[in-house]
């Protein structure tokens, strides 16, 4: 039985049984019936069904904001948004799929020769519940856009987020195999991985479950893309203009309470502007109302689960014990994290080296641009770096230097449809969005006539 709670008010939202061995099993057969009809759907007709999509979107965008906000404590404005963003990213692929996906002549020693990109078949979404219809969204349209159909295992904790994608699917007037939610443990994943219905498997979430997928779709030679943690830094060089970037710097730590695996975790600032950088960035942080999710005006509410502000709060613990300092925040309230600063820090401790998910800034002071530069690369991940700096000329230099999936130059790594994320390291592999995106559950298929 899965229940879940708003971590809000610790109060008990809904009960949900798991599917049984055999429902999970029709599941998979439906999948599999429903592939080979929709394989044939023309482009043109699955893109008016992404207007269908869009439209519903827009018409129960408060009913899926509130329920994202219920499930796990993101403020209402930034749950409205992220409808947005997923009507964004359906408009996007209307204007696009077609071209992404038309056959790409090639001309060779053959009268005739080019790429189809076919559809691989039944795909399975392993989603996180951080963005919990965007990430859902940002696998699903282009995925069965491209022809496949989708199989989504949501984090256990959004639930009713997760059917009430399955029911928009389907009110879309998607047939009803193309896009379904299963009710599983995750201990259930390997066994419908395993299956030969099942062709290919992406994870979005922590590095263990990434892992953990990784070598079970390795074993059953399935394709897999991973979307891990991450531990961008927010590089300040020596010039960068304080105050016109200062509130994008702290939406990009702060936004969704923290729990964005591209937010800016780690903030490497030059001496020269360090200071100027410190007072700023908590006078904004200050500004930042804490409260109740549900309110129109909240900025920072509760983390989605309390073990997870636990988490956290013990990252910070572990850092203080190595000798870095509390300068503002640091005081849990059961899933509520404050926004905090912590000043500095050194690279061996849990605040630099890890991922923390939620609303902590860590800030280290570097001797200059270079040595930020050398600090920002000292991680696991990457997934992306952001730079500011008033001198962009000089920034070219700088470009092959960051070995991660994002560079963004004065402004916050960001997902937009228009362009190709993901990561490399600890981070994962493979692409979502863009044309690269739709192109990760295809068969690139050489077709050659003599
Ligand atoms: P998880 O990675 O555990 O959850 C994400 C999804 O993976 C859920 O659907 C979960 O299912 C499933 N899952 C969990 N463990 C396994 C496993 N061993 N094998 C297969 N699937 C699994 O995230 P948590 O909620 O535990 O968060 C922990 C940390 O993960 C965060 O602190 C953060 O560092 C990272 N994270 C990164 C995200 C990102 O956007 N890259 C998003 C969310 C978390 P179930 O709910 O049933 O356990």
């Amino acid at each position: 039985m899965i229940t879940t709670k708003n971590p809000y008010n610790n109060q008990e939202i809904k009960s949900y049984k798991y599917h049984s061995t055999k429902e999970v099993e029709n599941i998979l057969d439906k999948a599999e019936q429903t592939f080979i009809t929709w394989k044939t759907v023309s482009i043109k007709k699955r893109t008016s069904l992404l207007e269908n999509l869009a439209n519903k979107l827009e018409d129960n965008k408060e009913e899926y904001a509130n329920l994202m906000t219920t499930e796990m404590g993101k403020p209402i404005s930034q749950s409205i948004a992220e409808i947005d963003k997923c009507i964004w990213l359906c408009d996007f692929y209307i204007k696009n799929a077609e071209d992404f996906l038309a056959d790409n002549i090639i001309k060779t020693d053959a009268k005739e020769s080019f790429i189809s990109y076919d559809p691989l078949g039944v795909v399975l979404a392993v989603m996180p519940w951080n963005y919990p219809f965007w990430q859902v969204m940002r696998f699903a349209v282009p995925s069965l856009t491209a022809g496949n159909v989708g199989l989504l295992k949501h984090a256990s904790n959004v639930t009713g987020t997760a059917l009430a994608i399955q029911k928009l699917f389907k009110d879309a007037g998607y047939p009803e195999g193309c896009f379904q939610t299963l009710l599983v443990d995750h201990n259930q994943i390997e066994d419908i991985i395993e299956s030969n219905i099942l062709k290919a498997v992406t994870l979005t979430g922590s590095e263990v479950a990434g892992k953990n997928i990784a070598a079970i779709a390795g074993k059953n030679l399935k394709k897999t893309v991973l979307e891990l943690g991450g531990n961008n830094a927010c590089v300040v060089f020596d010039d960068a203009d304080i105050d016109k970037h200062i509130t994008t710097m702290v939406k990009a730590r702060m936004q969704n309470t923290g729990q964005s695996c591209i937010a800016a975790k780690r903030f490497i600032v030059s001496d020269k502007i360090y200071d100027k950088f410190l007072n700023r960035f908590k006078e904004e942080i200050t500004n930042l109302k804490s409260g109740n999710p549900s309110e129109e005006d909240t900025y920072i509410g509760v983390m989605a689960r309390e073990d997870l502000a636990e988490e956290l709060e013990q990252q910070v613990k572990d850092s203080v014990k190595m000798g870095a300092k509390i300068y503002y925040g640091g005081k849990r309230n059961k899933a509520y994290y404050p926004p905090t600063i912590i000043t500095e820090v050194n690279e061996n401790m849990p605040v630099f080296k890890e991922e923390t998910f939620g609303p902590v800034a860590a800030v280290i002071k570097a001797k200059n641009n270079d040595q930020a530069i050398d600090l920002a690369v000292n991680s696991r991940f990457g997934l992306g770096t952001m730079i500011f700096t008033e001198n962009t000329s000089k920034i070219y230099d700088v470009i092959n230097k960051i070995p991660d999936g994002a560079l963004f130059i004065n402004d916050m790594v960001k997902s937009d449809p228009r362009l190709p994320f993901g990561g490399t390291k600890a981070s994962g592999y493979g692409r979502e969005l863009s044309k690269e995106g739709i192109l990760e559950f295809v068969n690139i298929k050489t077709v050659y006539i003599n």
